[in-house]
């Protein structure tokens, strides 16, 4: 069968894409050299900036923070879709031993945001030499601080970056998937995260005489045993949810009681309502023990990420060309899990989906979980990143 003119442009780009990855490769060594934590990545929006004007694009800079659009106008006219990756890196200590490992004492990129990034970078190059082809527009969005709540996303957003936009997409590399797959999900795969501080305050004394004090580690305990019961008791069993204490601070000697008990802990939910909910029983649950025992209490309750919805209609069209174009075997369904992804709010202002692209090859130095001081991931991955995104952008713009 002859090729159709669009799988001979699609085909031409591929070409030149598996040309360009070495240089593609580069930029991401270079990037991983010089990582920058969250809302200061200023030397790395510096380098996008310069890549990005070399390819010929006006950029528009400082957006929502140190966030970067470039915006490719096609020859004739159709549909905006926007592509994202994200830039920064983690306070993580690099244990890795390559040539490329952080220079930066203290910070690395253990996610693969510097991976995200290049391939976007390398997606943007090689489109631009096909404005002629595109009927629609592209929006290259270079967003910062995803690891760091309130993050980067909502900023950007808010100064208007997806106005006149149609569709939003986005990829993470994944070391938990084979390299050469790629997964997309429907629905929620990413949950809300928030964050609590719980403070208990009793009334400290001697360790021989309680009936004089108020206990706060006790308080404290009996609040960790309650706050356990929100799944279990509380929330739809049909609904997902997470209640973790991950700090509980308390006393200084063996026969003191203490006066005061800090604890620290955070909540996942996919579904807006039980988010709610478990804030509200949280609250409830801490007020009415501390109370009952005559003690004070204050929370700290810091809403994170909203989860994140693959539009199904989007997911199932990405699916689809994905299977029709790398296989139907090298294409399987992204896992939900309770992590967090600020991409969310793209997804809440427009559709599309946030898909994973397998990272993972036989070496063990591929096996890292991301955000461990060891993470690194198969560079072929790029490719397929940009593969991908080509792919969804000759679907919608071609
Ligand atoms: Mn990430």
């Amino acid at each position: 069968m002859p090729l159709t003119e669009h799988q001979t442009i699609l085909e031409s780009i591929f070409i030149e894409l598996e040309d360009n990855l070495e240089e593609v490769i580069n930029w991401r060594r270079y990037m991983h050299q010089h990582p920058e934590l969250s809302f200061h990545e200023v030397k790395t929006a510096k380098y996008i900036e310069k890549k990005l004007v070399s390819f010929g694009f006006d950029v528009k800079t400082n957006i929502g923070g140190h966030g970067l659009v470039a915006i490719l106008t096609g020859g004739q006219s159709g549909k905006t879709i926007a592509l994202r990756a994200d830039f920064d890196a983690l306070p993580i200590e690099d244990e890795k031993d390559t040539p490329y490992k952080s220079l930066n004492p203290g910070v690395m990129h253990a996610c693969g945001h510097d991976g995200h990034t290049a391939a976007l970078l390398g997606t943007a190059k090689v489109l631009s030499k096909y404005r002629e082809n595109i009927k629609g527009n592209i929006v290259f969005v270079f967003q910062p601080a995803e690891e760091t709540p309130p993050g980067g996303a909502k900023f950007m957003i808010e100064e208007g970056i997806l106005d006149g936009v149609d569709y939003v997409f986005g990829a993470h590399l994944a070391s938990g998937i084979p390299l050469g797959k790629v997964a997309v999900g429907q629905g929620f795969t990413s949950a809300a995260v928030d964050k609590f501080e719980i403070i208990v305050k009793g009334k400290g004394g001697h360790g021989a005489r309680p009936h004089d004090t108020i206990d706060s580690i006790v308080i404290g305990s009996d609040i960790v045993n309650a706050l356990q019961k929100i799944v279990s008791r509380k929330v739809n069993p049909l609904k997902s949810a997470v209640v973790t204490i991950g700090v509980f601070q308390a006393g200084g000697a063996f026969n003191i009681i203490a006066d005061t008990a800090r604890l620290e802990g955070t909540v996942r939910t996919f579904d807006e309502d039980v988010r709610k909910q478990v804030k509200d029983n949280i609250y409830s649950i801490v007020k009415g023990i501390t109370e009952g025992f005559g003690a004070e209490f204050s929370i700290d309750y810091l809403l994170g990420y909203p989860a994140l919805y693959n539009h199904p209609k989007e997911s199932e069209t990405v699916k689809g060309i994905f299977e029709e174009v790398f296989t139907e075997s090298s294409v399987i369904e992204l896992e939900p899990g309770m992590g967090a992804e600020d991409f969310a709010y793209f997804l809440q202002e427009k559709p599309g989906t946030f898909f994973n692209v397998g990272a993972r090859n036989d070496n063990e130095s591929t096996h890292f979980p991301h955000h461990h001081p060891k993470f690194d991931f198969d560079e072929q991955a790029l490719l397929n990143i940009e593969k991908s995104f080509v792919t969804i952008v000759s679907h919608y713009l071609f």
